[in-house]
């Protein structure tokens, strides 16, 4: 990357998207590293590249975009960065970055620990969460092109056996895919871990998944000594799990079965190695438990590209982060009930999807109020778009996803939660807790407006405007 900013650069330095050895290699869960620090972590794009042979791509611009309306944009960003300052999620993002969510996500039973099979893990949370990382291993914090949260931290350990350079410091999702779910308190560990997830371009979510998965795999005998090559794989051993991360970065051994992503990974371990997965749709559920959050495993069910976070915004308004009353959305939801759940999903899902296609950040988003996106958006576009018009778009975008899966052939039992979060844990603030699958599902479906075979309804998708989609999914012929 250094490299190729240099050979193209101009009057201004160059952006670079590349991808690393797992994209080259095309573990399905490669990601496209942006001028070395962040990604487009989840779904195997790097893998996308990779198998196109296209290793990086480098953008120079030469001209200053002009916003439709400067005075506009002016007026929101003094009313946006005075929302910033006054919140309290901002300045524990920018204090201990997204991990600060950890001690509170323990408590409430958020955070999957050993593969999805306990409920609480304090003495964990307590060396990896977002205070004592802060501690230990905080040079400065760092942001994104003109972000006042400067949520990203930079960080360094000088102690052997897990040493680093000041460079990018973990996630939340990272630390608790390779901490709380592998049983890892080694907070040192994760530095070097995400260090090196980074170098070989994959997604820390999946990645973190997959080496749990084989913990728990080697547990119960279905993986042994010839698969292991001597990797002591127990709970907790920060030295094997930062070894099979070289094995799957480059695709030895298990770590070649591994980097093939634990829904296929499974079927080729077999002996029934399926029950110790938790994917939808293929990919592996961040690191947000739905027996604590409701809401959140129908939006993982329900997300067009599999179990997703972040494609809607029910992380912060179904645990109280943020709201937006003026929506309809209730300040307090009870996580652990399923129940009239769907029109808050679905509501946030139309609010949220617009976000990425606008290119803006969620954790900006939880300090904004619900018309500053469209104020955004008049005032850098020039484009005369209303709150509801931009439900409508966040709708219709959701609608197209679908409909394009369904032509792909995807069909409502592909909308399931995995065994491991419909089976109660016994300790922790999700005691006994799971969520209603079948009432989450019965009222999405009508409330989004979809079919017994999961499509989009002819009539849906017409008021959406979508009437080639609608003629596609349900030719009159057909
Ligand atoms: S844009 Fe988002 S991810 Fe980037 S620093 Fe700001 S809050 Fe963090």
């Amino acid at each position: 990357i250094d490299e190729l900013k240099e050979r193209h650069r101009g009057k201004r330095a160059p952006k670079v998207l590349a991808i690393g050895q797992a994209g080259e290699g095309l573990v399905r869960f490669a990601a496209i590293c942006h001028d070395k620090h962040d990604y487009a972590g989840r779904c195997g794009m790097g893998a996308v590249m990779g198998s196109k042979k296209l290793k990086a791509i480098v953008c120079r611009g030469n001209r200053k975009p002009e916003p439709a309306d400067a005075e506009a944009l002016r007026e929101l960003k003094k009313r946006v960065q005075g929302r910033i300052k006054e919140s309290v999620p901002a300045q524990s993002l920018r204090e201990m970055g997204t991990d600060s969510t950890m001690d509170l996500g323990m408590m409430t039973g958020d955070v999957p620990i050993k593969n999805w099979t306990r409920g609480e893990a304090l003495e964990i949370s307590a060396e990896i969460g977002g205070p004592a990382m802060t501690e230990k291993f905080l040079v400065r914090p760092a942001a994104c092109y003109g972000c006042p949260i400067a949520c990203r931290r930079v960080m360094k350990n000088d102690r052997e056996p897990f040493r680093m350079e000041t460079g990018p410091g973990p996630e939340y999702e990272t630390a608790a895919s390779f901490g709380a779910m592998c049983e890892n308190a080694d907070a040192a560990s994760l530095l070097v871990i995400n260090e090196w997830c980074n170098r070989y371009g994959m997604d820390t979510i999946s990645c973190g998944s997959a080496v749990a998965f084989a913990m728990e795999c080697a547990e119960k005998g279905l993986i042994g000594g010839e698969l292991l090559e001597g990797l002591e794989l127990e709970w907790g051993n920060a030295g094997a799990i930062l070894e099979l991360v070289h094995r799957i970065g480059t695709r030895q051994g298990l770590g070649d079965i591994l980097a093939e992503g634990t829904r296929r990974a499974a079927r080729k371990i077999g002996g029934g190695a399926e029950r110790l997965t938790c994917e939808i749709k293929g990919l592996d559920l961040p690191m947000h438990d739905p027996r604590a959050y409701h809401g959140m495993g129908l939006a993982y069910m329900m997300s067009n590209r599999g179990a997703c976070h972040n494609a809607h915004l029910v992380h912060p308004i179904e645990q109280g982060i943020a709201t937006w009353t003026d929506l309809g959305f209730s300040e307090n939801y009870d996580g652990q009930t399923s129940g009239g759940k769907a029109a808050m999903v679905k509501k946030a899902e139309d609010f949220g999807q617009p976000l990425s296609a606008l290119c803006m950040c969620v954790f900006d988003m939880w300090c904004f109020g619900s018309s500053d996106p469209v104020d955004a958006l008049q005032a850098v576009c020039g484009w005369d778009f209303t709150l509801d018009e931009y439900l409508q778009a966040g709708a219709r975008i959701w609608l197209l996803k679908r409909s394009l899966n369904c032509l792909m052939g995807l069909g409502p039992g592909e909308d399931r939660l995995p065994e491991k979060v419909l089976t109660p844990v016994s300790e922790g603030g999700a005691a006994g807790s799971v969520p209603d699958q079948q009432l989450l599902l019965r009222e999405y479906y009508a409330e989004r407006g979809l079919d017994e075979r999961g499509r989009p309804r002819r009539e849906v998708l017409e008021a959406a405007g979508l009437h080639d989609m609608a003629e596609r999914l349900h030719p009159a012929n057909g």
